[in-house]
């Protein structure tokens, strides 16, 4: 359903999200109360290991597969009560999709221009207006030069550069990429994040990579890492005036509405906090301790086990 939005709400805003995906006996819970915001024109990168949701929420926000409960919304569509035939309009224009895998974004038998071309045809775009939209699309990921060659007689890296034209040729506002460069050479990756990263500046396009690539961090506004199903930290990039990249990057956990925050495993082992643990407020610092905490003096462990 089509609903008007306040101007200030961010693009996509996801509010307590769950993913339950059921089969016979089994239930998994892939998405566990996940609050997500990302703003119109952002560039950003959700990281995390393999199994945390990564992809149940892209496919989610591509309207390829529907959330069990919770809030979701991208542009002006609520995509937990989206009808089906809503949804097909949904991902034919307002969103583009890149897979990891090179062979899932491309038409085997036809040529890069060709495959830039489909998604228009589809759409009824006439045909000499596709023809040179595919062009200049190719021109802006560096490839208008191979126009002609079909996805064998391009590398991986260049797949990846022609299904991001694919992805865009209907101008959607939001792209989507699952791990672009997931099987990809560093080199390579590089130069598909910088064509991601022009497209963006140069045309405005929200983007959200998923991503196992560390050095992404360098390229987007922001990375938010995933950890079981909800989103654990996420690393801003300061103002300009910092020295060098290192500085330019800080890490903060995710506080949700109801106040929760993940605390690092290291973090809980380390202080062997288990189940319970003290909170309070300490001047202008809240301090989590072990529920049987000792001071310094009385627990002498506790000194060399740093
Ligand atoms: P990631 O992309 O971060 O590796 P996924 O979103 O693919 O994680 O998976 C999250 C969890 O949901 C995993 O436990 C995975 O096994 C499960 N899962 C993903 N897709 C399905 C599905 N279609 N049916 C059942 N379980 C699924
Ligand atoms: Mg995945």
């Amino acid at each position: 359903m089509v609903q008007p939005v306040p101007d200030e709400a961010p693009y996509i805003h996801c509010e307590d999200l769950f993913k339950i995906y059921k089969s016979d006996d089994l239930e998994v819970v892939a998405l566990r109360g996940l609050d997500l915001r990302v703003e119109r024109g952002e560039m950003m990168a959700i990281v995390g290991a393999s199994g945390s949701g990564k992809s149940t929420l892209l496919n989610i926000l591509a309207g390829l597969d529907q959330p069990s409960a919770g809030r979701i919304r991208v542009g002006e569509r609520d995509l937990l009560t989206v009808r089906e035939e809503d949804l097909v309009d949904y991902r034919r224009r307002d969103v583009g999709f890149v897979w990891q895998q090179t062979g899932r974004n491309l038409i085997p038998y036809l040529g890069a221009q060709e495959n830039v071309e489909v998604p228009m045809a589809l759409e009824g775009v006439p045909r000499r207006e596709a023809r040179e939209r595919a062009l200049s699309l190719l021109e802006q990921v560096g490839l208008a030069d191979k126009r002609r060659n079909r996805p064998t007689e391009l590398s991986g890296g260049e797949q990846q550069r022609v299904a991001i034209a694919v992805a865009l040729a209907n101008r959607p506002p939001l792209l989507l990429a699952d791990e672009p460069t997931g099987e990809l050479d560093a080199a390579t990756a590089d130069e598909v994040f910088s064509v991601l990263t022009r497209l963006n500046r140069d045309t405005g396009v929200t983007v959200v990579i998923v991503t196992h690539d560390r050095e992404i961090t360098r390229r987007v506004d922001r990375v938010v890492a995933m950890r079981d199903g909800r989103t654990s930290t996420e690393i801003v990039r300061r103002a300009h005036f910092a020295r060098d990249e290192a500085e330019r990057a800080e890490e903060f956990a995710v506080v949700d509405r109801s106040g929760r925050l993940q605390i690092p495993r290291e973090y809980l082992d380390e202080l062997d906090i288990g189940r319970r643990a003290r909170v309070t407020i300490e001047g202008d610092r809240v301090e989590v301790r072990p529920e049987q905490a000792h001071d310094e003096t009385t627990n002498p462990d506790r000194k060399w086990r740093r």
